[in-house]
């Protein structure tokens, strides 16, 4: 059977590479000239600088997909697991003695409740404020999912961007020796699972039409088609088949999110760890960083910091010049090390639809969101925002279109 994908991101790569091990035929179409999507590594003289997701979460399947594309997996940092969280200062664990108890006290009870309390149409921090408090949850629970989602915890959806970690249907099943906890990425950045997949899928005879922007009118539903582009384009082109909800999709609130890297020369950051995020309430201009080095040293040799700025919350960054962004994150900086350097680089990514926001409304379209037969949403709006979402859903795809489902 033959199946097409709209877009070449690493939802339509891999669900291809999927596909093609399960027996099916693919051909891709992508709109722009090469594969990759968000993902995109920019080879520098101090290591691989990128654009979207910088790894994955490892797992045995991780290791599985590597080990078939022949990539070779970047070497965790011993201090790779290491995390802050700004207050006052970088700190390990932010909560105070009495919001640590009253936070174990919510894990607890949490422990006990079989649907973790998640309900529908309940935002991120009303979930959080009702189990941790009102400080725990801003210091850790909405500062931690505002880094990854960079969302508003305020409207995100707390069954959308918690239910699949809490109630665990995320994760990979499988299980290797050695497998070590945590972030993996191939050697030389993630440039290099996007090439190892186009080589498997060209290799095995998969076409890869660039510069094929498909639109609705191209769409024949007597073949199965995966609709592997962002959020935003799937919505155009179910609104232009007529399907209910496709306007909405279209429609939905896309977040702006710029990654700024930055080179010092002897000017270290206050802390040994893979990064640092900023609570709302902390003042900063951005959301966090994180350290390359301290991540996989032997794929740098200097410290590389990533900043990112943007999301829900700093909407009005959206209108400013990469210079303007830059100068924003340098007073961060200068607030986190009290040190006035300036960096010897600068390479600014930007993004000004990176993500779609994980709100209620979200929620709601998706459950009342109703696809035609033989036509398949992927993306990273259909289930988590991550890879590891991302790389289940491309696994169970021929086990899908083989049930019709
Ligand atoms: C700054 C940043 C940091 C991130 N960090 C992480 C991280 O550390 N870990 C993690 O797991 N995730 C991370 N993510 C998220 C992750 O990178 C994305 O969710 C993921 O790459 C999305 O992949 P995709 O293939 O679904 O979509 P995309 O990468 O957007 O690819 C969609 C493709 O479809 C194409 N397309 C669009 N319309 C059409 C059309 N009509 N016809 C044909 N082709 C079309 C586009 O050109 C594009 O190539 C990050 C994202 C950002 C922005």
């Amino acid at each position: 059977m033959k199946v097409f994908i709209a877009g070449a991101g690493i939802s339509g790569l891999l669900s291809a590479f999927y596909l093609v091990r399960a027996g099916f035929e693919v051909e891709i179409h992508e709109k722009s000239a090469r594969a990759g999507g968000l993902i995109r590594t920019v080879h520098s003289p101090f290591g691989p600088l990128e654009n979207g997701a910088a790894s994955l979460l490892n797992s045995p399947e991780v290791q599985n997909l590597f080990d078939e594309l022949g990539i070779s997996a970047a070497k965790p940092g011993s201090r790779a697991g290491a995390r802050y969280i700004y207050r006052d200062f970088p700190r390990r664990w932010p909560l105070s003695l009495n919001q640590s108890i009253e936070f174990f006290t919510g894990v607890t009870r949490l422990a006990f409740s079989p649907d973790k309390g998640l309900q529908s149409g309940q935002s991120v921090r009303e979930w959080g404020q009702k189990y941790f408090g009102k400080q725990a949850s801003s210091l850790l629970i909405e500062t931690a999912l505002q880094g990854v989602y960079a969302g508003d915890a305020e409207r995100m959806s707390v069954e959308l961007v918690l239910g699949p970690m809490l109630k665990k249907t995320n994760k990979i099943k499988g299980f290797r020796r050695n497998l070590h906890k945590g972030a993996a990425m191939p050697d030389g950045g993630m440039g290099k699972l996007i090439s190892a997949l186009v080589a498997y899928l060209e290799n095995a005879g998969v076409k890869i039409n660039f510069g094929s922007e498909i639109k609705s009118a191209d769409i024949d539903l007597s073949s199965p088609w995966i609709i592997a582009t962002p959020i935003t384009a799937a919505g155009k082109l179910l609104s232009g088949m007529g399907v209910d909800g496709g306007g909405e999709l279209q429609a939905h609130e896309m977040l702006n999110l710029t990654s700024i890297h930055l080179v010092f020369e002897n000017s270290p950051l206050p802390f040994d760890g893979v990064g640092c995020l900023f609570p709302k309430s902390a003042g900063f201009n951005s959301l966090g960083l994180l350290t390359g080095k301290t991540a996989f040293p032997n794929q740098f040799n200097r410290p590389v910091e990533r900043w990112f700025i943007g999301g829900a919350l700093s909407k009005n960054t959206a209108h400013l010049t990469e210079n303007e962004l830059v100068d924003l994150v340098l007073a961060d900086r200068q607030v986190l090390t009290k040190d006035r350097h300036k960096p010897s680089v600068v390479h600014v990514f930007s993004n000004p639809c990176a993500l779609p926001h994980f709100t209620n409304e979200l929620a709601r379209i998706r459950t009342k969101l109703s696809p035609p037969t033989n036509m398949y949403l992927l993306g990273n709006y259909t289930g988590g925002i991550g890879l590891t979402s991302i790389h289940k859903q491309c696994k169970n795809m021929p086990g899908r279109i083989k049930s019709g489902q």
